[in-house]
């Protein structure tokens, strides 16, 4: 048995929940990631899978979770988390918002641990209100095709406020808004993954809609700053985690064709259904209460990001 603190990070296989056990085992923690590799990759945690403190299990975390001896944190960020990954899997995308984040607060409530769960802008929906703030309560289609993710995000900060509420444990909810960077799929469809692939290939660009919707992207070293200040605070409530800087999809398509020195065009597809028209985090409770600040600009994030998908696409 390690005397180490003991996390344990659900949907760890993943772009975010792969970052994460880095850092964390960076900070000394002995890390135990569960993900039934549903849209991660075993490749994203490959370089951990001979380090004595980590523990990588393949199971589904919508099952009875069981883990012997001491367990500190909980980070549950399982969840197919694209629109595209959503909307194939709408099920498996409701149980892991909703059991999933049942079982993973049930382990917490045995082991008495801390609980952070990765929540995300989009319980703000097709947002009214610009930008963002935590008091904002959303404006979501539950029977939409988005639905399957909003709402399975929604109850499972419902579900962390009640544990918190009536069993006392010890939560944290991070909201988190467009994150990019280093281990995102190249065919997961969000929008860098899909722009950065194109445009290294010198294939159309397909923007959605006019294009003139916005987002506002995070490096995900930065993410991962605010999500580890988040644990070590005492913050219940809800925390954005966020980049403002807004840029509409249109011109987020030609830094990338331009940044890439590639030849392709853009060309205009259809709108997905309940695509939010605006999006931007107010991250004022962030900077006030974890002294947090996002720090690297989205050129550097975006050429960082390039050179691992030239890595995978064997471009030079
Ligand atoms: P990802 O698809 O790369 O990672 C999700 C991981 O969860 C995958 O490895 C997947 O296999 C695993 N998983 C899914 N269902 C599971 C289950 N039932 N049991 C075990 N493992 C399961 O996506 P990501 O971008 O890394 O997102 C991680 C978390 O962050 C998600 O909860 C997502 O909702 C949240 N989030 C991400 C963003 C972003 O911009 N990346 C924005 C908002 C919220
Ligand atoms: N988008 C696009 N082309 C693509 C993929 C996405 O124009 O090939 C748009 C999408 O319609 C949305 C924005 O880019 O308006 C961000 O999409 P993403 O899937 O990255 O994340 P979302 O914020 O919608 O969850």
């Amino acid at each position: 048995m390690t005397s180490k603190i003991v996390s344990v990070v659900t949907g760890g296989a993943g772009f975010l929940g792969s970052h994460l056990c880095d850092r964390l085992i960076e900070e000394g923690h002995f890390v135990i990631c569960l993900d039934n590799l549903i849209t991660g990759n075993i490749d994203n945690i490959a370089h951990l899978l001979g380090n004595e403190n980590f523990k990588f299990y393949k199971y589904d975390v919508t099952e009875y979770i069981f883990i012997s001896g001491p367990v500190h944190n909980i980070l549950h960020f399982a969840s197919p988390a694209s629109p595209l990954d959503y909307i194939k899997y709408p099920i498996q995308t409701l149980k892991v918002g909703s059991l999933g984040t049942h079982k993973t607060l049930g382990l917490a409530k045995a082991k008495n641990a801390r609980f952070l769960l990765a929540s995300t802008s989009e319980v703000y929906g097709d947002p009214l209100v610009h930008p963002q703030d935590e008091a904002y309560w959303g404006n979501v289609n539950p029977i939409g095709v988005r639905g399957v993710y909003d709402e399975a995000k929604r109850f499972a900060e419902a579900l962390t406020m009640a544990y918190h509420r009536y069993h006392g444990l010890d939560t944290r909810i991070v909201r988190i808004f467009n994150t990019f960077g280093p281990r995102m799929r190249l065919n997961d469809g969000r929008a860098i993954p899909a722009f950065m692939t194109q445009a290294l290939k010198n294939e159309d660009v397909t923007v959605f809609g006019d294009g003139k919707q916005t987002r506002s992207v995070c490096y995900v070293d930065d993410l991962i700053d605010g999500i580890i200040k988040l644990l070590h605070s005492n913050i219940n409530e809800p925390v954005n985690i966020g980049n403002p800087e807004e840029i509409t999809i249109e011109e987020l398509a030609k830094e990338i064709i331009q940044l890439t020195n590639s030849k392709s065009k853009i060309v205009y597809k259809e709108l997905p259904e309940d695509d939010p028209k605006i999006r931007q985090p107010d991250i004022t409770k962030a900077k006030l209460l974890l002294n947090w600040n996002p720090k690297v600009s989205r050129y550097d994030g975006l050429v960082k990001t390039m050179e691992y998908f030239k890595k995978k696409l064997n471009i030079n």
